[in-house]
């Protein structure tokens, strides 16, 4: 049923375009019976499906049918893995189909500028590349059942303190580097069907009326076919929005919208012209979706309960094994300590909770894996409801840990700390947690804690344990994954997609998040995560992109195709990967680039690619990277595009940020030069850069710029600072107007 989208419109009214441009109610946009012109629905997403069938709303609050609660974005993004993240999407995509569902809402592909931001859980990571890419590959798969995504938040979203009306304040390069690179991929290489403009402004404008967010870099640069759509009520004035890009508006707003649209177009202030363009971007994936139904679609519960638990074992993180306590091998009893152990928190708060299809009690499923010759000893430790200490749960499970030989406490973040809605304000998890930590580390050596949080904490107890596993916010199967990872059926293969620092103080947004409530100002730049962290030698609890495994690899053999190229060529890069332990495992290759000479300020290495691998014991394969022009450019704000300035680039391949095993060198040529012209307050220095200028220097015969100086370094330097504005009036005569004048035509022709 193709229909000709060009001649519907020539048949609807002004007033049929303009309220198609907006919700029929929460989910659904509106149908037009007259012109055949069907409603579809989208919906909550990101991390599993929650369509609401009764009351509606935004926060997570009502209920929606079941559906499979998958891993949040940020544990799957630690898993490293396009294929499964691919695979996910997958399945998301054929809970839609079978729930009728068109759009999904999400992925999220905000940076993780500090890790207090309430919703971290469900974005990807500090990195835009790791980000980026993952987001294409969760877009891939849900649409390839033909079910359409909503990237979002579009865009600088990283706070929800006042994230209806913050003014985001960004410089041009950062912005390109950090937060719209992090969308950038994901809208090329995944194609969206839609993109969700984010609730905030950005730079004074409000995302949904942002001119240069949703058409002049969304449609005109990045080549966004699809249609834009607002976050849920996140519209100023709707006509403002239509000009500048912004296609419908989500949910209903009573007319109110529609009829500025109707105003505007009357008024002749927005051409009909606008107006139809958006009324076919809508009318496109309106039939697409259409086209793309499958008809008495159904899933398999227990397939997808399976993946989940795939998809959680991949990205949980093992973060310390002293001893290597982990796994947990044929020990006749293990303490069970924590009342997460039994109510698990495994996913976030706000709307993308959703009702899962069935949901494992870690305990449970620790007692099947564990078997018969294991005795399990429990004790819930701690009140999930509060935070207060409460004397006797924690005799309680002290107890337990006396009797056992391992205990396994279950902490982290209840929901209470971290939601849509509200940002945390420290990185401690409750008192009750801590304590209960230590009071059982005080009498049992071998403490391992089982994290659920979505977000990094502090984790002052740190030394006292010998084991900790990052289970971020696991999804409904997260209690199998973590069984299948503690007694070492699956060797844990997550590394952080974020920085975990020692102290919140340390997170380069610390002076200037969540901002005065008007304006946040990103004042740390291009600076953020492992890129500060890094650069300015700031050792974090764990780095980007660390994570352990029982078993071990080799990294050898390091090979760059080609040591010079040329900035518009691609380069690969390969490099052998061994198991050399006796397990199978899987281990995430880091690539990582470092501009070892550069005129503008650049992070000490940003991540360029990465590849997870799979191994038995003994087994070696080869990685392969192709590295392009955006492996080495950075965003130059005069040119308005991505510079690569020649020279030396180091090639980093490491396990996470800061170890890294082997490095090499390219020579990269830049094929643009940039033509800097001099004036009257430009200095000597600058004049001798140019060979022009030099020449004509050195033609003065003045000893300080023939090379011959007799000056101190000092005297020398100054000189070179000086302006030439500053010489024809300060030099006697040495140095005339004239001079000036004749010099600034010679260089800059
Ligand atoms: C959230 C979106 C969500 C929408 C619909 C908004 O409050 O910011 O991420 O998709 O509600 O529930």
């Amino acid at each position: 049923m193709s229909r000709n989208i060009k001649e519907l419109i020539n048949e609807m009214t002004l007033e049929e375009k303009a309220i198609l441009c907006s919700g029929l109610d929460f989910w659904n946009t509106k149908a037009i019976e007259r012109l055949g012109i069907p409603s579809i629905m989208m919906t909550d997403g990101p991390h599993g499906l929650r369509k609401q069938v009764g009351d509606t709303d935004h926060l997570g609050i009502n209920k929606s049918v079941p559906s499979t609660c998958f891993p949040s974005a940020a544990g799957l993004a630690c898993s490293w893995d396009k294929d499964l993240v691919n695979k996910v999407g997958g399945a998301i995509g054929e809970e839609c189909q079978a729930e009728n569902v068109a759009i999904v809402l999400g992925p999220g592909a905000n940076i993780k500028r500090s890790p207090l931001c309430g919703r971290n859980f469900e974005y990807f990571s500090e990195d835009p590349f790791l980000s980026s890419k993952l987001s294409a590959q969760f877009i891939k798969g849900v649409q390839s059942q033909g079910v359409g995504t909503s990237l979002k938040h579009f865009a600088v979203n990283n706070q929800e303190y006042k994230r209806m009306s913050i003014d985001a304040v960004v410089d041009e390069r950062t912005l390109r580097e950090i937060y719209l690179a992090s969308f950038e991929e994901a809208v090329k290489e995944g194609q969206p069907w839609t993109v969700m403009a984010a609730y905030n402004k950005v730079n004074g404008d409000y995302c949904s009326e942002n001119k240069k967010l949703l058409t002049e870099v969304l449609k005109e640069e990045w080549g966004f076919d699809g249609l834009v759509v607002t976050d849920w009520g996140g519209i100023n004035e709707r006509d403002f929005g239509l000009a500048a890009g912004l296609d419908l508006e989500m949910p209903s707003s009573g007319g109110i919208g529609d009829n500025k649209i109707i105003e505007a177009v009357k008024e002749g202030r927005i051409s009909e012209d606008v107006l139809d363009q958006a009324v076919e971007r809508l009318l496109k994936i309106i039939f697409k979706a259409v086209e793309n139904k499958q008809e008495n679609a159904v899933y398999s519960k227990e397939e997808h309960h399976a993946l989940a638990r795939e998809a959680a074992r991949e990205s949980m993180v093992l973060l310390k094994n002293e001893d290597n306590i982990l796994p947990i091998n044929e020990v006749e009893s293990i303490a069970v300590i924590g009342a997460f152990a039994k109510n698990p928190r495994y996913q976030g708060g706000g709307s993308s909770h959703i009702n899962p299809t069935k949901l494992d009690s870690i305990y449970e499923e620790l007692a099947k894996v564990a078997g018969d010759k294991t005795t399990l000893f429990f004790a819930n430790g701690y009140a999930l409801e509060s935070d207060e200490v409460n004397e006797i749960l924690i005799e309680e499970a002290v107890e337990a840990a006396k009797q056992a030989k391992v205990a396994v406490i279950f902490a982290g973040l209840p929901e209470r700390y971290e939601s849509e809605g509200f940002d945390r304000k420290h990185l401690s998890i409750p008192d009750n947690h801590k304590i209960l930590i230590e009071a059982v580390a005080e009498v049992q050596n071998n403490v391992i804690v089982v994290l659920s949080n979505g977000a990094p904490i502090e984790m002052p107890w740190l030394d006292r344990v010998k084991g900790v596993l990052e289970g971020y916010l696991g999804g409904q199967a997260l209690g199998g994954a973590i069984a299948d990872l503690l007694f070492g059926h699956t060797s844990p293969s997550g590394k952080l997609a974020e920085t975990f620092p020692k102290k919140l103080i340390h997170n380069p947004s610390y002076l200037n998040f969540p901002g005065d409530g008007e304006t946040v100002e990103y004042r740390e730049g291009i600076f953020v995560g492992y890129r500060h962290y890094d650069t300015r030698d700031v050792e974090p609890l764990f780095p980007f992109g660390y994570g352990l495994s029982y078993t071990s690899f080799e990294y050898s053999d390091l090979q760059v195709e080609k040591k010079q190229i040329k900035d518009d060529e691609t380069i690969t890069v390969t490099v052998k990967i061994k198991n050399t332990g006796s397990m199978t495992g899987k281990e995430v290759v880091q690539l990582y680039v470092r501009d070892v000479e550069s005129t503008i300020s650049r992070p000490e290495k940003e991540l360029k690619g990465f590849e997870k691998v799979s191994l038995q014991p003994g087994e070696e394969k080869t990685v392969t990277f192709e590295l392009g022009k955006r492996a080495f450019a950075y965003y130059n704000v005069k040119l308005k595009e991505w510079h690569v300035e020649t020279g030396t680039f180091d090639l980093l391949v490491g396990t996470s940020s800061r170890n890294i095993l082997l490095r090499d060198t390219v020579d990269v040529e830049s094929t643009v030069t940039i033509r800097k012209l001099l004036t009257r307050n430009s200095t000597f220095g600058e004049l001798m850069e140019h060979p022009v200028g030099a020449e004509m220097m050195k033609a003065m015969g003045q000893a300080q710029f023939d090379g011959e100086s007799s000056l101190g370094a000092g005297m020398q330097e100054m000189i070179m600072g000086t302006t030439l504005h500053n010489a024809a009036v300060m030099s006697n005569g040495l140095f005339t107007e004239e001079m000036l004048k004749g010099i600034l035509q010679a260089v800059n022709n």
